[in-house]
């Protein structure tokens, strides 16, 4: 197909296209928009193209046959190296700080205090439990973190592609390499920035690495990340991926932005937080536990 033909309304996302466009779970605010930002990417093709990624509930599965599944920290919360008190602790606090996080009436302002306190209480009682590093590998393959159907061929394309992929998370960095370590697609092009486990010399759990990072400071680490992003200078292009709205800051380390196309899945209080995601993300996945649209959307590009 010409560029110029891929340029006309309805061209790009219309049926024959990319039907995937036509599911119910996808939503568009602007569907103008979004044809001239895919148009830009597929003019820009792979040497311009960078992905910006979160992990959390974005490549990992929100539900699996039903039932929730489990962020990074919830790898460890219901692991057997946490006592049961521990583990009781850990899910009170989630019950008091996740409401917030979700909750569409609340600022992000006012929300941010609460996330500091949320990741700061949860980290200090992981610390208390002595976890050993040698056995994360076991705890994550016996948990139910799942990602996303189509992650093979999502990390797989864009590592033949040799495409930049940075994975902003504010989850645990080293249960999310893990992860993606044991799902055989943490290739060469990958880069996690996360808050990663501190081990003392016997390889106990003694604190946390740098920053803290949570869902609402990703615009300042995403400037400590400017070394990263500078190298990519001609990776104009991006695409970027998120759940929260926290995430839609993550590209700000980038200085040089041609085309963004942002896409957001939307997990949880859907009908409350529809109208935000969809002024804020480009695409909006409400529901969707699959990456088929964004690889439909690569395969276009690359
Ligand atoms: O990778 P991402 O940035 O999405 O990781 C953050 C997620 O981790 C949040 O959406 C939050 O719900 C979750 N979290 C958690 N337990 C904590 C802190 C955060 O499950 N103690
Ligand atoms: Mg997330």
């Amino acid at each position: 197909m010409m560029l110029e033909e891929l340029s006309r309304p309805g061209s790009i996302c219309g049926e024959k296209q990319m039907p995937e466009f036509q599911k119910k779970t996808v939503r568009i605010k602007n569907p103008g928009r979004v044809e001239e930002i895919i148009c830009g990417l597929i003019k820009g093709g792979a040497s311009k193209l960078q992905i910006i990624t979160d992990f959390d509930m974005t490549l990992s599965k929100f539900l699996h046959n039903g039932k929730r599944c489990s962020t990074c920290h919830n790898v460890i919360d219901n692991c057997k190296l946490i006592t049961e008190e521990c583990r009781k602790k850990l899910l009170q606090i989630r019950n008091t700080y996740y409401p917030i996080e979700v909750d569409p009436t609340i600022s992000t302002e006012e929300k941010y205090p609460f996330m500091v306190e949320w990741w700061t209480k949860a980290h200090n009682l992981l610390i208390e439990q002595g976890i050993q590093k040698e056995k994360l590998a076991a705890v994550v393959r016996e948990s139910d973190l799942i990602l996303r159907d189509g992650y093979e061929l999502f990390f797989d394309k864009l590592n033949e592609r040799n495409i930049p992929v940075f994975i902003f998370s504010a989850g645990i960095g080293d249960v999310l390499e893990e992860v993606i370590t044991q799902g055989g697609v943490f290739h060469s092009n990958v880069k996690v920035v996360s808050n990663f486990m501190d081990f003392d010399e016997k390889g106990v759990l003694k604190g946390f690495k740098g920053e803290l990072i949570h869902i609402y400071n990703k615009h300042d680490g995403a400037l400590r990340s400017s070394e990263y992003f500078n190298k990519l200078k001609d990776n104009s292009n991006i695409i970027l991926l998120g759940d929260s709205l926290g995430d839609l800051s993550m590209a700000d380390g980038v200085q040089n932005i041609e085309s963004i196309l942002k896409i957001g899945f939307l997990n949880d209080k859907v009908e409350e937080s529809l109208e935000k995601y969809m002024d804020s993300y480009d695409i909006v996945l409400v529901g969707e536990e699959t990456l088929d649209l964004v690889n439909a959307i690569l395969q276009k590009i690359l």
